[in-house]
């Protein structure tokens, strides 16, 4: 099979974001695999493992970007691929997609493309289905287990995670498939992993090289980023000698505050 993985980098969840003056900061916290798409190589993975065949990372993003696709190669990708090209600087995932489906396209054959469900940075869970949209594939969101896989008849079948129910799907391949983090558990890569992708040269396609003479300016733009409003809170403390009395009290207060 020949599986495409889409991973971005993205800063790392325990990072204390803060933004003033509609400038977004994460101090020197670092950038890492978005966590989505750690489930996404994994699942590329345990398709390849199980059936045969090729992962290819790609992300597009800046230089540092690398460092996610050598995750996904320590992990055990096959190869990886960077998308750089100043023409991406302020993309929106309109633009993003266009890329992303361009380069998936000149990779030739696939049978599988995985995205992670959303990026935690921007958080628009949006990229994959564009990708799917842009190379006419059908697209399987929020996949929380893949049930079965058979490259012969070129079919596939997941189970998909909605609010209280789970649905399954059965779809022809070439396919996109976003996936949620109930459906795997992310290996750690390996000692011989690590070393391998340090040392591994990662090639970098530019625009012109995925066949986009133009690209596209963004059409959305996000002039205004800013902090949620500061809640400020006060701990009442509603004693008694009884639970009782402690519950009468409660209910008084919850009343006068009109929370009742
Ligand atoms: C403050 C700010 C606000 C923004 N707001 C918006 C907005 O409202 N709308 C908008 O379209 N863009 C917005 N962007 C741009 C955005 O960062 C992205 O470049 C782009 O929209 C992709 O969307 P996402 O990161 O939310 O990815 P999602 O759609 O949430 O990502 C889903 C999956 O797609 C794949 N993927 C996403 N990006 C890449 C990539 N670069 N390389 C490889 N795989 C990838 C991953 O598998 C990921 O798990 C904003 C950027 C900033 C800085």
């Amino acid at each position: 099979m020949n599986i495409v993985v889409c991973v971005k980098q993205t800063v790392d969840t325990a990072a204390t974001v803060t933004v003033s003056d509609g400038e977004i900061s994460w101090g020197d916290a670092p950038l890492v695999l978005n966590p989505w798409d750690e489930y996404a190589v994994e699942q590329a993975l345990l398709s390849k493992e199980a059936h045969g065949g090729k992962v290819t990372a790609i992300s597009l993003g800046p230089e540092g970007a690398k460092d996610a696709l050598k995750q996904a190669l320590a992990m055990g990708c096959d190869e990886a691929i960077l998308i750089k090209d100043a023409a991406f600087d302020d993309a929106d995932s309109l633009v993003v997609s266009k890329a992303l489906a361009a380069s998936i396209t000149k990779l030739g054959e696939i049978d599988l493309a995985f995205f992670g469900r959303q990026a935690v940075d921007s958080d628009t869970g949006v990229t994959f289905a564009q990708v799917a949209r842009r190379l006419g594939w059908p697209a399987l969101s929020l996949a929380s287990k893949v049930e079965e896989l058979d490259p012969g008849a070129q079919t596939i079948a997941v189970e998909r995670m909605l609010e209280g129910s789970r649905q399954r799907l059965r779809s022809k391949l070439p396919v996109v498939v976003s996936v949620v983090k109930e459906i795997n558990e992310p290996r750690y890569p390996s000692f011989m992993g690590i070393r391998k992708a340090s040392r591994a040269e990662i090639p970098e396609w530019s625009a012109g090289d995925i066949g986009l003479a133009e690209v596209p300016k963004a059409a959305l733009s996000w002039p205004k980023v800013f902090a949620p409003p500061k809640i400020e809170t006060e701990c009442e403390f509603i004693e008694g000698e009884a639970a009782e009395e402690i519950a009468t009290k409660l209910a008084d207060r919850l009343l006068e505050e009109k929370v009742i």
